[in-house]
């Protein structure tokens, strides 16, 4: 457990927010739909601690937040469509599922590993103050534990997850405390969360119809994200002796292992490196390869990181 400071939403605030958040920790912060937990979105680690830290049982992706459309157009593809609703609706609670700009750097598990990143600008002053304080793209997901309700005042962020994040910057009651719009643009106009930005106002700049349910990443949903994550190398679970010409991913200690999700067995350490491992061991293994994963303990982040592996595991149609 540590200390979570409150943290007056002022320029040496918002001063001494932005410093932990250089040093990977996680700071709450007001935006206008509900406060967000923050961390560094080119940081690993910084990444794999919102899940901790969140208790999220699956690596749904996170939504960055930049401080305007210039900082927005460095991570994202933005097409004419995308263009027109930045300038309708933002600063505000809009976010834009576009393609990703891979040299950004923005964190694979912010993205889980998809091609396609979520990005919002927010219009609370406090947001925006610490977005140009830190300089850089923050990763936010709501700042409450996994399955409670989203935060719409400091004491909320408080009463749910003091001892396990560094700060929160108090800026009283959000204005909208719903979360935003989420609206796809990688094909036709696709509606994946409603929000604080209605259909009717979305239709209206994009002069045509939104195709409704659309393709959201719902963590619980099975096999919606396995296309994605599949290494084309086939994928064994909870192995302890590996067969001969499996490249064997050890966790804790595995002697003989070729790659390790964290050596000293730290779930945060293995979280963060899990896409970057996929990655590799699946070059390792080439197209006809077999790669073999050793246990993960299933309490904590160790569920979100079995959970991705089972879906690289799964058959595939
Ligand atoms: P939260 O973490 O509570 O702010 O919710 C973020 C939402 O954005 C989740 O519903 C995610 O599924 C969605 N999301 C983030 N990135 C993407 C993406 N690349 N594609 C589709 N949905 C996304
Ligand atoms: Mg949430």
């Amino acid at each position: 457990m540590m200390d979570t400071e409150t943290l007056p939403a002022t320029d040496a605030g918002l001063a001494r927010a932005a410093g932990l958040l250089r040093g990977g920790a996680l700071v709450a912060f007001p935006t206008e739909t509900v406060y967000g937990l923050g961390g560094d979105a080119r940081n690993d680690r910084a990444v794999a601690a919102i899940f901790a830290a969140k208790g999220r049982p699956s690596f749904n992706p996170l939504i960055v937040h930049l401080p305007d459309l210039a900082a927005a157009r460095t991570v994202a593809v933005f097409d004419a469509r995308a263009e027109a609703v930045a300038a309708a609706f933002w600063p505000g609670p809009l976010t834009l599922v576009l393609p990703l700009r891979v040299e950004a750097g923005i964190s694979p598990l912010v993205t889980a590993g998809l091609a396609t990143v979520a990005v919002r600008v927010p219009a609370h002053p406090v947001a925006q103050g610490l977005l140009r304080a830190f300089g850089g793209p923050l990763a936010a997901p709501s700042a409450n534990p996994s399955g409670k309700v989203s935060p719409t005042r400091a004491a909320h962020v408080l009463a749910g997850l003091a001892g396990r994040i560094a700060a929160v910057v108090d800026g009283g009651d959000c204005a909208v405390g719903v979360e935003s719009t989420i609206l796809g643009l990688e094909g036709a106009p696709a509606l994946l969360r409603p929000g604080g930005v209605t259909v009717e106002a979305l239709e209206a700049v994009l002069g045509a119809p939104l195709v409704a349910g659309g393709s959201e990443v719902r963590p619980n949903a099975p096999g919606q994200l396995a296309s994605h994550y599949a290494p084309g190398a086939a994928v064994r679970l909870e192995v302890t002796r590996p067969e001969a010409g499996e490249v064997w991913v050890g966790f804790g200690d595995c002697p003989g292992a070729a790659l390790s999700l964290s050596e000293a067995g730290d779930p945060v350490e293995a979280a963060a490196r899990l896409f970057h491992i996929l990655r590799e061991a699946d070059a390792m293994a080439g197209p006809e390869g077999r790669i073999a994963f050793a246990p993960v303990h299933e309490a904590g982040l160790g569920r979100a990181i079995n959970d991705r592996l089972r879906r690289a595991a799964a058959p595939r149609g």
